[in-house]
This record gives structure tokens, sequence and C-alpha cells, in this order.
């Protein structure tokens, strides 16, 4: 039987980030079978080694040209029906599943809910991680448990969705990223029902494909034309999608911010008391879409996304992201936070 976990040492992962930072890591961990976690972590080699586990790399940024430790990347994919009964289905899908062959698979299956998140980058494991969302739609809501090994009690557990504070691009396991080993996430998906439309470009895509029935997987079609056409491919430069969160603030600062610029648009949140500001408008008015610093760069396509354009390194796209979050605090008073997991440095304004 072929083993259940590999080891290699002195791994490059520049293949393994979507930045593509020639980064390495002293250890690398391919996991075949999740069961396998509690012998892996059991090797005298990695005892004393710093733990992080690593998925398609699609929202991580290598601020260091090595991590002195150990990455885990899974890759056990199976995916199953596991009740069929009703009017949902009850998937469970492995953690080293890619994402958006998983949001055809569901289509495939009849079943609906994730279209809007289709061509998401990443694997199913780490969709929980920060609550993915795009185009209206949060991964959370059809999350029913979350399967993890627990570093900490050294134990599998099971989570359903209470417990995994779901938040925007925010949930448990993204503010303990030492603590959980994502095994299997189980989703909950509609066999029926209306899509979601309620971000407009969504409508107006269908309109543009000549008048589409909003079927889900004609709204996966149309976020996957809409994506290509709004988000530089990392295959051409390097990104991890949107660098920043779009910061989410009262009212009164909103209404604050309104009386001092023109044209500030601000969204909705789930709760009256707040609302969500857009990062890609604070940074371009802020003048920094299609900045360069030798290969360090504010997409010209998108100014929420940083790029590598070449051979930047990780501190220096860290530096660009400082600067650019500065001077979006000097004029506005609104502080960026970073969305990707910043390996090896910190981020403070
Ligand atoms: C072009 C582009 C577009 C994007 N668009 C979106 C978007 O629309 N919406 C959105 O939400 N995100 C988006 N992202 C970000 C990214 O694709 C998602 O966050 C994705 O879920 C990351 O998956 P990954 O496997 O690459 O995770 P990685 O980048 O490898 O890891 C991200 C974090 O999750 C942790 N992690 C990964 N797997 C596990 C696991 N099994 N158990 C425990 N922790 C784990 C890692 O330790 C790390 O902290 C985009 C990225 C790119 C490059």
């Amino acid at each position: 039987m072929a083993s259940a976990y590999s080891l290699a040492w002195d791994v490059s992962l520049r293949d393994r980030n979507t930045f593509h930072l020639d980064a390495r890591a002293d250890c690398l961990a391919t996991v075949h079978d999740a069961t396998a976690l509690p012998s892996l972590l059991a090797e005298p080699a990695l005892q004393d080694l710093p733990l992080m586990v690593l998925g398609a790399g699609s929202n991580v940024l290598f601020a260091t040209d090595r991590f002195a430790g150990c990455l885990i990347h899974l890759q056990c994919d199976s995916t199953r029906i596991v009740d069929d009964a009703g009017e949902h289905a009850l998937v469970h899908v492995d953690a080293g599943c890619e994402w958006d062959a998983l949001v055809d698979w569901t289509l495939d299956h009849g079943l609906q809910g994730l279209e809007n998140l289709a061509l998401i980058p990443g694997q199913a494991g780490a969709a929980p991680i920060q609550n993915i969302g795009a185009y209206g739609v949060e991964v959370g809501k059809f999350i029913a448990a979350v399967h993890v090994y627990d570093r900490r009690a050294r134990a599998c557990d099971r989570l359903t969705t209470e417990r995994c504070e779901f938040g925007y691009r925010d949930s448990v396991f993204k503010r303990e990223p030492e603590r959980r080993i994502v095994t299997a996430i189980e989703l909950l998906l509609p066999k029926a029902g209306a899509t979601n439309l309620s971000y407009a470009g969504l409508g107006e895509e269908l309109a543009a494909m000549g008048g589409l029935s909003p079927t889900p997987r004609n709204v996966a079609a149309a976020v996957r034309r809409i994506r290509r056409r709004k988000l530089p491919d990392p295959a051409v430069a390097g990104n991890a999608g949107s660098f920043f969160k779009n910061p989410v603030v009262t009212r009164a600062v909103a209404a604050e911010l309104q009386s001092r610029f023109a044209g500030v648009p601000v969204y909705p949140t789930s709760t009256d008391a707040e609302c969500k500001l857009s990062a890609a408008w604070l940074i371009e008015q802020a003048g920094w879409r299609g900045f360069r610093d030798g290969d360090a760069a504010v997409s010209a396509q998108h100014a929420l996304v940083l790029v590598n354009l070449g051979r930047a390194t990780g501190p220096q796209l860290l530096t660009l992201a400082h600067r650019v979050a500065t001077s979006v605090q000097e004029k506005f008073g609104i502080a960026l936070e970073p969305e990707p997991r910043i390996v090896g440095a910190t981020f403070q304004l």
C-alpha cells in the first residue's frame, strides 16, 4: 500500500503560491490520507518545527525567503453525497479537492448554491478558513460542518456551522491558524430554487450573454466571464486576489467620509450599525492603481490586487502593501487589513 504521507526537504515554493514568490520551505509533507495526520505529527523529525497547512497557496504571501518549518499539503480529494433525501443534499468533500472543480461537480449533480463562487482558486479545505465569498454569496451559508484535526486537543473534531463563527472573510479557523487542520467539509446544497443575483453585474452579464436565464450553470458561466475580465490571471501576473479586506466601519464613520469625499461607495452589512467600504475605491483614489516599484505593483486592472510582475520578492510586496495602506490611512483615516496570510512577517500600520 502507498504511504499515507510523504516528506520532502528543502522544497521550492515557487509553483506552490500564486504570487510565484521564490521562497523555500525546510520541509513539505504531502498527505494522501487525513487519518494519518496523528502519525505525521508524531514524526521525530517534525517535533521542533513550526507547522503550517498550505493548500494551493492562493491566499498567502511568503514574506520571507525560507519557511523554517514544515508545510502540510493535503491531497485527499474525494467528494460524495452522503444524504440525498429531501430538498437538499449533504455533500462530504475532502480538503484536497480543487474548489472550482467542486463547483462543477455540484452543478453536474443537480445541486446549486456554489455557482457564485466559481473560479475562486484553492482547495476546498481552505474555503472555510476565510469563509470565501464573491458576487453576493459566502460559503459559510452552505457549510453544515467542518472536519478538523485539532492539534491542541490532539483529536479529530467536527465543528457545526455555529462553532465556525463565520464572518466577512473570517472564521474561528482564521483567528487560530495554528490550531486546526481542516480535513473535510460538509456542504448542504439545495436541489432547486432561485439563484442569487444580488450582485447587479451578474444580471447584466447574463443579458450580455444573449439574455440567458439565471440557471445555476448560467450564473457560474457569467461569474467566470466577469472574473476573467476583471481579475489579473495569476499565471500571467502572480497575485493572491484581493490583497485587502473591504473595511467595515460604523454608519457614522461612513457618513463623515461621504461628507468629505464625493462618491464614496458604501455597502450594507448584516448589521444596521455597520457598513462596508470599497478598499479598491480607497486605493484608487489614493492614486495607487497601476503603480509599480520594480516588479512589485498594484494591478492596473484592479486596484485591490497586488501583483508580482516577474521577480518581486515577498518583502518587496509587503513593503508596497504597507505604503498603500499607510497612504489610505493618511488620506481617509481608514485602516486597511490584509486578506492573505502573511508568512514570516507581521503587517502593522
Ligand atoms: C485570482 C484570485 C482570485 C481570488 N478570488 C477570491 C474571491 O473571490 N473570494 C475569496 O474569498 N477569496 C479569493 N481568493 C483567495 C483564495 O483563492 C481563497 O482564500 C482560497 O480559499 C485559498 O485556498 P488555498 O487552497 O489556495 O489556500 P492557501 O492559500 O494555501 O492557504 C490560505 C490559508 O488557509 C490555511 N489553510 C489552507 N488549507 C487549510 C486546511 N486544510 N486546514 C487548515 N488551514 C488551511 C493556510 O494555512 C492559510 O492560512 C482569490 C485568490 C486569487 C489568486
